[in-house]
């Protein structure tokens, strides 16, 4: 096994992520096979119980597993499906060693940050860069580790101390340390500052780690004369210190590292086979310029709660873009906040009223995505009425699709005050209720998460053609409330289809609307598992109506 270690200095955000699996997507360009691990040296367990708006979506895998949104662009990248051990953080760690305590592992000892929660740390690593995950069962050749958070700080401490001491463990052959920090241009001069990066690298080295490759971001390309500078203060071969300026689009990123040399560079370093043969490269460098060629624009209007952070529906986006490009044209996301559709905005803020109105209008398409808790409800069951009225496409996601139910309900079966349970406990017409997994009646359950089946009802529906005439679909879950089963037999005869059940047919899985162009919802979050060049296809669908609507 040979490790790919990408850690970060500085500042956060700097695309660390990018850049793990930009790295991942050129040695996987070779024939190896890549897998990747991404450490967050935060106490929680998972990401699971973090919020959206303050760390961005929590990214779900096919095991369940509630993690970090950078496995979502591992799994984009790599076309891999990854397990919930794969994000390694400091709460798991802990608990772990502590846990080994109580059972008596280790007979007497004083259980110490080094050696025993540095020896956890490698040993998870060992472990998991084994798992196989590309679907046929073979044994990764690479494993990409990308370190969170800066180098430096106080929480990073123990995994920086285990990576140093990894390097003996498995060989310095067969490791590679790539550190990803910023070049800022200070001042008239427009000089490219080396300084913060010189200090980043002095943090690393005094912790006993020397980088072998520097991604250096900055707005325009590295100079010479400061490539030449960092690596005399950095102890790094000119030529191992790489420009990561700024690109047309994300997919520019692993052509930009190629460019460079680096593929040939960590080849060498790691023992691994160059080929001249590269189709994946050759598909990925088409992708990236069909993506710098688009002119058309489809427009859709993402009817959520947090749109100050775009990062809280990372995949979502994804999944959009994916769509675009198949159907040729930019991605345009209009944000509405979902609050600002309600009847009290318009007194409250009658200028947040009339935008948001405005912008869901003037969109092509509706996406509601995925969300919990009580607010803005009331404005996205406005808009799925509004997409139901006018035949604009719509696509509910989790959330999405209950809304579009409660709406229903509401405004075609004329049950006033339809609600789900989540929202109002006492609604007189519970269109939505509480369904964990199991049991109807035991409250114990909690929420329904990972890949789970469903099977399509009929032939005759857009799911089966978006599909690709699959009749059993495996997608990924993350909630707790489901359609009531008691009312779907009205809901039906209304003409709202399930054409999408479980295995057991209690839960609705896909909903669709008779004679609406496209009206379409999920319970389950298909974006997971969206890739560039196969869009998810309810997304897709939803794109391609929408864009089909600009011209007729
Ligand atoms: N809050 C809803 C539920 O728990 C929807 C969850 C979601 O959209 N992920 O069922």
């Amino acid at each position: 096994m040979r490790y790919v270690i990408v850690s970060g200095g500085v500042l956060s955000g700097l695309g660390k992520g990018v850049t793990a699996s930009s790295i991942g997507m050129l040695l996987k360009s070779l024939g190896y096979r890549v897998t990747a691990i991404k450490i967050d040296p935060y106490l929680n367990s998972d990401a699971g119980t973090m919020s959206p708006f303050e760390h961005g979506e929590v990214f779900v895998l096919d095991d369940g597993g509630e993690v970090d949104l950078d496995l979502g662009n591992y799994e984009r990248f790599l076309d891999i499906t990854l397990t919930r051990d794969n994000n390694l953080t400091t709460g798991k760690v802990y608990a772990n060693v502590i846990e080994g305590e109580r059972r008596g592992d280790y007979l007497g000892k004083t259980v110490q940050v080094v050696p025993h929660i540095t020896n956890e740390i490698q040993d998870w690593m060992d472990r998991v860069a084994s798992i196989p995950v590309d679907g046929n069962g073979d044994e990764p050749d690479v494993c990409i580790v990308e370190l969170g958070g800066t180098v430096g700080d106080i929480e990073s401490a123990p995994f920086v101390e285990a990576l140093r001491q990894f390097q003996f463990r498995v060989g310095k052959e067969n490791f590679v340390l790539v550190h990803v920090s910023l070049v800022p241009v200070v001042g008239v001069v427009g000089e490219q500052k080396t300084k913060p990066t010189q200090h980043t690298v002095k943090e690393l080295r005094a912790a006993g780690l020397s980088p072998d490759f520097l991604v250096c971001r900055s707005e325009e390309p590295l100079e010479q004369a400061t490539k030449d500078k960092l690596a005399l203060f950095c102890h790094v071969s000119p030529s191992h210190i790489l420009s990561a300026h700024d690109v047309s689009n994300l997919y520019r990123v692993p052509l930009l590292l190629e460019e460079q040399n680096t593929t040939a560079m960590i080849a060498e370093k790691l023992g691994l086979e160059m080929t001249a043969d590269r189709p994946q490269l050759d598909a990925w460098r088409e992708m990236a310029d069909h993506v710098d060629s688009l002119e058309n624009e489809v427009t859709i209007a993402m009817v959520g709660k947090y749109t100050g952070l775009t990062d809280s529906y990372l995949s979502v986006i994804k999944a959009l873009q994916h769509s675009a490009f198949k159907v040729g044209a930019k991605m345009n996301i209009s944000w509405v906040d979902a609050t600002g559709l309600e009847p009290e905005s318009e007194s409250k803020d009658p200028e947040l009223y009339a935008k948001s109105w405005q912008d869901l209008k003037a969109a092509d398409g509706v996406l509601v995505p995925g969300g919990f808790g009580n607010r803005g409800i009331e404005g996205m069951i406005l808009a799925a009425q509004y997409a139901r009225e006018n035949h604009v496409p719509y696509l509910g996601v989790c959330l999405g699709l209950q809304v579009a139910v409660i709406e229903f309900t509401r405004n075609v079966l004329g049950k006033a005050g339809a609600n789900s349970t989540e929202f109002d406990e006492d609604t007189p017409h519970p269109a939505v209720i509480f369904m964990p997994e199991g049991s109807r009646t035991h409250m114990g359950g909690t929420m329904r998460l990972g890949s789970r089946q469903t099977n399509i009802q009929t032939e005759d529906c857009a799911a089966v053609r978006l599909y690709d005439g699959a009749t059993e679909i495996h997608e990924r879950h993350r909630h707790r409330y489901e359609v009531n089963p008691d009312m779907i037999a009205d809901l039906e005869s209304a003409g709202l289809q399930f054409v999408g059940k479980d295995t057991e047919a209690q839960r609705m899985e896909i909903i669709e609307l008779a004679g609406h162009k496209f009206f379409f919802g999920t319970q389950y979050h298909p974006e997971f598992k969206s890739r560039p060049n196969r869009p998810s296809p309810p997304f897709f669908g939803l794109v391609e109506a929408a864009f089909a609507s600009q011209t007729n």
